[in-house]
């Protein structure tokens, strides 16, 4: 008997809570914790669709006022950009969200907010490489480092940002002839996923790897014998610290402009915020928080701390178009 008041009330409660409904392009199946947190804790159930973030934006603009997406996420500052600018997301005011998340984390007129970040980083073999002889993504274009770099296609999201990063910082001229050395300087073509990266600096395709600092954590975890042992032997470096701050990227979240469901949006999105969420996407994705008072997860923080580029997110987030160009122009597969 009390079993099923106990379940009658859980069904009240979901009836009475609703739902929000989710659009999000982070590919993490670890997200399934935090919707399910949230779905716990408010007993409003979330539904999700995850897609490209192109897709996912093209998506929300040709359903229009009947789309059912509540929540757009997505990872890389370009698309949180191009959402705004595409006029799919409403602005939204939360004192929740403003007190968890520091204000360079946050778009200047509340279409958005991170919720997480992570540095592109490089990754070497400390038998092959002395930490010495590293310095910047712009010294990765230098001739010494010729058939030792591995990154992964210029399609690649992350890839297009850290062009994108390097346009604002050093000008079109600079970064031009930096992809083109960059390039010349590649290992192999470039082929795979970051981890893929990792890997074969560990098997000897070459010496150091350009991937995202959370990879290094999933290797920790992974089953692949090749990817733990990547992540035993290798070493982690923080690009620019004395060149203005390694680039770092972020994960973003902003309420739809025709949202149903907009206060549970609100609410999933604060939900986010808080430091029990933000412990999540640390722990289990290793990521950084970007809410101060969550703690970073251990591995993680074990990697040191950084100083982070303060170019504006908006800033690189809007040269996305002028970085395919480029990585094109130096034939950056
Ligand atoms: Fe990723």
């Amino acid at each position: 008997m009390k079993k099923l008041l106990l379940f009658l009330s859980f069904i009240c409660i979901n009836l009475f809570a609703g739902e929000v409904n989710v659009y999000s392009s982070r590919h993490y199946s670890t997200d399934k914790i935090l919707y399910d947190m949230f779905e716990k804790e408010t007993g409003i159930k979330v539904n999700v669709i995850n897609d490209k973030p192109d897709a996912l934006i093209k998506k929300i603009e040709l359903e229009g006022k009947d789309t059912p997406a509540d929540v757009f996420i997505t990872v890389g500052a370009g698309d949180i950009y191009n959402a705004k600018k595409s006029g799919i997301l409403q602005s939204v005011h939360s004192h929740v969200i403003q007190d968890n998340v520091p204000t360079n984390f946050r778009d200047k007129d509340g279409y958005w907010t991170a919720l997480s970040y992570r540095a592109r980083v490089l990754i070497y073999n400390p038998e092959k490489v002395s930490v010495n002889e590293l310095s910047t993504y712009e010294d990765l274009a230098n001739p010494k480092w010729k058939g030792r770099v591995l990154t992964r296609s210029s399609s690649s999201s992350y890839n297009k940002h850290l062009i994108a990063f390097l346009l604002v910082k050093d000008g079109e001229k600079e970064t031009r002839e930096w992809a083109k050395g960059l390039v010349k300087n590649f290992a192999r073509d470039p082929q795979g996923n970051d981890r893929a990266q990792a890997v074969a600096v560990l098997k000897g395709v070459g010496d150091v790897a350009i991937m995202n600092s959370y990879y290094m954590g999933k290797m920790s975890i992974d089953k692949n014998p090749d990817q733990n042992e990547a992540f035993k032997k290798l070493k982690l470096f923080f690009p620019n610290q004395k060149d203005g701050g390694t680039h770092i990227n972020i994960s973003a979240a902003g309420v739809t402009k025709y949202a149903k469901n907009k206060e549970n949006a609100i609410k999933f999105i604060e939900f986010l915020t808080t430091v029990k969420a933000q412990e999540s996407i640390s722990n289990d994705n290793f990521e950084y928080p970007v809410n101060k008072m969550a703690k970073t997860n251990e591995l993680v923080k074990s990697w040191g701390e950084f100083k982070i580029s303060n170019i504006d997110f908006e800033a690189f987030g809007k040269k996305l178009t002028e970085a395919k160009f480029i990585a094109d122009e130096a034939s950056w597969k």
